[in-house]
């Protein structure tokens, strides 16, 4: 009896595993095609090392699940003409980033090129800002007529909890306890996906930036406030109630100024965007108006009090990565935002002052700036959806 039981467990331990290994397989293919396309049944086998047979199986179920398309064909000087393989461009994501001041909406493709967007100004009551977003996509929408949409993936410049389904944090927007999926789910019938933004820069840098062999990983996004995603030996890092990251909060200065979490002096009141164009307003008159861009270009037109700001600013980027540093050991940190645009200006600063604190035995983690245009949280809402069909790395 014992022994019976024994064997009914095993065979069943046994399907699973198989048509586990069958699902891995077909995410190893579907990922192949997404970042090597075109690509022939011949390259996938050689790439990934399976047999032509497994391969032109999975191939055939991704043809007849509609992720994959066939064409063009082939020329090669002599033998057979192979036929490519590429994403089905007709099955497209919507992404949603969140932002204090403004949000954007876009129509995305598998491989993350953006077709259409719409920026809207984010109200600052949430209920007004949900039913916003809603109109927004119910418009996208009814342009993509003919595609199928996968879903909807949301960034949030705060920490959302995926167990009690809300922002919890998030103190540059001001939305409170509002339940943003609900709504949108029910307007628009489609699956939502909510991520905090750097997290979500993280998912982009891993799936499009070909960071994939990275598995210590530090996206650092600055802008109205400072974000940071990691991900720990391959894996998105959320801590409890989805918390983990907030080094933007963590005090240098418990006699600075005041943050938008209460505390004060947080890194992110020395180093943020907002912080430069306090530095910029302290040492003399200026508009109101000023944004981080004007603060850029003035300082490319030689306006030194700008050029001290930015400065200042970056020594306070490097001085508070010396806390991840020293706390992650990571491979690489990926700066994400507008200070990218002057990276000539950011990233000896910001380089120095991490290289400063790099304790004995341990090496500096490649500094970078993010390769792509002001796009990494969007793209990462569209990884954030995909994860599902492709992820490896979830
Ligand atoms: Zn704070």
């Amino acid at each position: 009896m014992a022994t019976g039981d024994q064997t009914a467990g095993s065979t069943r331990i046994q399907a699973a595993s198989s048509e586990v290994v069958r699902d891995i397989n077909r995410r190893i293919v579907l990922n192949l095609i997404r970042t090597r396309h075109p690509v022939s049944r011949a390259d996938l086998a050689r790439l990934c090392g399976l047999q032509r047979s497994t391969i032109s199986l999975i191939v055939e179920q991704l043809i007849a699940e509609n992720w994959v398309v066939e064409g063009p064909t082939g020329r090669p000087p002599r033998g057979r003409r192979p036929t490519f393989l590429r994403l089905n461009e007709e099955r497209v994501i919507i992404g949603v980033d969140v932002r204090p001041l403004q949000t954007t909406v876009a129509v995305s493709d598998a491989h993350g090129k953006f077709t259409s967007r719409e920026v809207i100004g984010t109200p600052p009551d949430a209920k007004a800002g949900v039913d916003a977003i809603i109109q927004c996509i119910l418009r996208m929408m009814a342009s993509c007529q003919g595609k199928k949409i996968e879903g909807i993936g949301i960034s949030l410049p705060g920490r959302f909890s995926r167990s009690a389904d809300r922002l919890v944090f998030a103190p540059n927007l001001k939305w409170g306890d509002f339940d943003i999926r609900g709504p949108i789910m029910e307007a628009t019938g489609l699956e939502v996906e909510l991520e905090n933004a750097a997290n979500a820069c993280v998912l982009a840098a891993v799936w499009f930036d070909h960071l994939e062999e990275s598995r210590n990983l530090v996206v650092v996004t600055v802008s109205e406030g400072i974000g940071t995603g990691i991900m720990v030996n391959g894996q998105l890092l959320r801590g409890l109630n989805g918390m983990a990251g907030e080094f933007g909060h963590v005090p240098l200065d418990p006699k600075g100024p005041l943050c938008g979490c209460g505390s004060r002096g947080c890194w992110e009141v020395f180093a943020s965007n907002r912080a430069a164009l306090r530095y910029y307003f302290e040492a003399g008159s200026a508009p109101d108006e000023l944004t981080f861009l004007d603060l850029l270009s003035r300082a490319d037109q030689g306006d030194t009090r700008a050029v001290n700001a930015l400065e200042t600013q970056a020594h306070y980027l490097g001085r508070g990565m010396r806390m991840i540093v020293a706390g992650l050991a990571p491979e690489r940190i990926v700066v994400v935002g507008d200070v990218t645009r002057a990276w000539h200006r950011f990233g000896p600063v910001i380089e120095s002052e991490v290289q400063a604190q790099v304790l004995s035995g341990g090496s500096a983690p490649r500094l970078a700036p993010s390769d792509e245009d002001g796009n990494a949280r969007l793209r990462g809402t569209v990884a954030l959806v995909l994860q599902k069909d492709f992820g490896v790395y979830a």
